[in-house]
Formats: C-alpha cells, structure tokens, sequence
C-alpha cells in the first residue's frame, strides 16, 4: 500500500462507519480469516460492521472466531441486500472481481458505498476506490496484518484476530511451502503466535477433521486419477453420483487437486467436480514451475486465480468437458514438458 493509500483509507476509517466486508464465493481459509479478523478489527475501532458471504463455508472453518455472526447470502438474502445498501464502506476481500460472488454480484454493483479493495490475485478490476492489490503476497491475511501495520493498530492486535489470520495464511501457503512463503510471512506468524495464535491447535481444527466418507471420496478420487505422462499432467474426475455415493458436504473435495502433484514429473494437475444443481464442473488448476494455470483457466474455463494455483468452470458435460481438455494440452506441450 502506497502513501496515498495509507491516507484515504485513515480517512475514510476516522469517523465510526457502517461496513460490509465480502469474501468470495465458496470461502477458503484465506477469506474466512481475513473477513473475520478485519470484522474483529474494525468492531473494536468503534465501527458497525458486518461479514456478508454469498454462501457457506466448509465445516472445519465453522470454529473460527465470529464465525456465527456472519451473514450468508444465499439463506437470508434480503438481509444480505440491505446491509449491502445501507454499508457506507464495501471491503472485497480474497477477490478482485464482482464474478467472483455469484448472485451477489448485482448488490455490489447497485451499491453506493465505497469500496475497498483487499487481494492478492491476478488482473483485478476497477471498482475500488481504496485499492490494496498485491499478486506476490502470501495470502490476503498477509495483507490484512500489514493494513492493520500501516493504520498503526498492530497493538489491536489480540488473540482471536491471531487466530483468523494465522488461519488463513496457513491455508493459502500450503502450511508455509508455497513460492508466494517470505520471511516476512514467518515474521508475521512469529508475531501472531506472539499476540496469542494457537498454531497446534490450528492445524488441528483444520487439517485433522476427517470423516469416513471423506477418505472414501478421496479413495474414489484417487482410483479415478489419469495420468498423461506426455503432458506431465494428471486429473481427477469426481461426478455427482459419486460424490452423493460418499455422502459429500461442502469442504470435503478440498487439497485433493494437489496429490497430482505429488507424482514425480508431474507439473499441471487438475480437478473437475460435477455440480449438478449449478450444471457446471468447477474446476481447479495447479501447477509448479513456469506454466501459468492463471491463464490457462482465464483462457478456456472462464476462470482465473494465481499463476501456480486457478479455479474455472465448464458447463459441458463430463466426456466433453474431459475432451475439449486434452484437446488443449498438445499447445502447450513445451510449457508442460521443456
Ligand atoms: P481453488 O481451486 O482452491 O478453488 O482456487 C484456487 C485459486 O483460484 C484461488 O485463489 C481462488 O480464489 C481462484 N479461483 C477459483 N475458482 C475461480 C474462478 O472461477 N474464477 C477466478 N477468477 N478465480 C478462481
Ligand atoms: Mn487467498
């Protein structure tokens, strides 16, 4: 964040506020973190804010702090509308495009708030007046504890924002592996601990919730993986059927994407998750080295994310969705094989 930047959100925070803070749509650990830690923040700034999600999140997020406070669009919407129509100020959190929150989208663009732009991901779009866009941190929780840094307030600081923000950065960097990891990130963490973050515990809550059925689906996953060894690349297929077979709850498909990775060789694995009741495939894209799967999913799947980590979707079904994939891979044979 720039001077300047520093300056109008000093401003815009001076006097006590009505504030709505979005995360993206099906919120990660990154969102969840960063939307309750900037809540815990700004509520005890004196303002009156409000979380508002357009839809659920996993059940090992359910834990975090504040996180029965914040409003889900999809079960209560006309409370969603109005808190969005009365907020002054519109933090975005973990996302840099009104695409990214569903049937949402048209609340923040009827909007007449200001907004405030808080993320980390590629090509973000016009619509904040305070913009904090930052494609090499670690995580938006990251860049929450330096908003808090820069407005003076990390003695604000206390346990249960350590907590979200720990959370967050932990999940965005793979347990602090990813490229995006600094030494400034492990500063951070040693300061969150510091200020009272439950690291063990963490990791527990998040990592250490399996169920049956879980590690059935991802039996299932596994069994389905396919290997194309010409394009150093692997994917998993699960469809509806099968995720109802394994009594599928939101949260449960999550990190599986990345055991394609895990094969020696391989560079660009891929997930695609039917929805039946959306009547698409979401897909997620990962890669390591230079092949950037940002702009492979903004290019064919209507997607987009980080240069090593995307998410799309495809609305054919799962055979042509399958072979207009692999009809793709020979153009970027050299990417996925020099
Ligand atoms: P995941 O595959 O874990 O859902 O998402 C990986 C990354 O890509 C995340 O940073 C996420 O925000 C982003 N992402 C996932 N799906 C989409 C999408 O449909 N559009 C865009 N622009 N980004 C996505
Ligand atoms: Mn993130």
């Amino acid at each position: 964040m720039n001077f300047e930047q520093i300056e109008a959100l000093k401003e815009l925070l001076s006097t006590s506020k009505r504030i709505a803070i979005i995360p993206h749509k099906n919120p990660d650990g990154d969102a969840i973190g960063s939307t309750l830690a900037l809540w815990h923040y700004l509520t005890k700034k004196g303002h009156r804010a409000d979380v508002l999600a357009p839809n659920d999140f996993p059940k090992f997020l359910k834990w975090m702090p504040g996180a029965d406070q914040i409003i889900n669009f999809e079960r209560n919407n006309s409370e969603t509308k109005k808190r969005i129509t009365e907020a002054e100020l519109i933090f975005t959190l973990d996302f840099n495009d009104f695409g990214r929150v569903g049937q949402m989208s048209e609340s923040l663009q009827n909007a007449t708030a200001k907004f405030v732009m808080v993320d980390h991901h590629q090509e973000p779009s016009d619509y904040a007046t305070v913009m904090y866009s930052d494609v090499s941190m670690s995580s938006t929780c990251e860049m929450v504890y330096n908003l808090i840094s820069y407005l003076g307030d990390l003695d604000l600081i206390d346990k249960d924002i350590a907590n979200c923000l720990y959370t967050g950065i932990m999940t965005d960097t793979g347990s602090f592996k990813f490229k995006a990891t600094t030494s400034k990130t492990h500063r951070i963490i040693a300061d969150l601990m510091d200020k009272g973050a439950e690291n063990t515990e963490i990791h527990h809550r998040i990592y250490d919730t399996n169920s049956p059925s879980r590690l059935h689906l991802l039996g299932c996953a596994l069994k389905n993986m396919v290997i194309l060894k010409e394009f150093n690349t692997a994917y998993i297929t699960l469809s509806q059927e099968e995720l109802d077979r394994y009594n599928y709850e939101k949260g449960d498909t999550e990190g599986f994407v990345n055991y394609g990775l895990t094969l020696e060789g391989i560079r660009f694995a891929v997930i695609f998750i039917e929805n039946r009741e959306e009547g698409i495939f979401k897909i997620s894209f990962r890669s390591v080295g230079e092949f950037s799967v940002n702009d492979f999913a903004r290019k064919h799947f209507d997607g987009g994310g980080h240069h090593n980590a995307a998410g799309g979707k495809s609305e054919r079904n799962l055979e042509e969705t399958i072979s207009y994939f692999t009809s793709l891979l020979p153009q970027y044979k050299t990417a996925l094989t020099q």
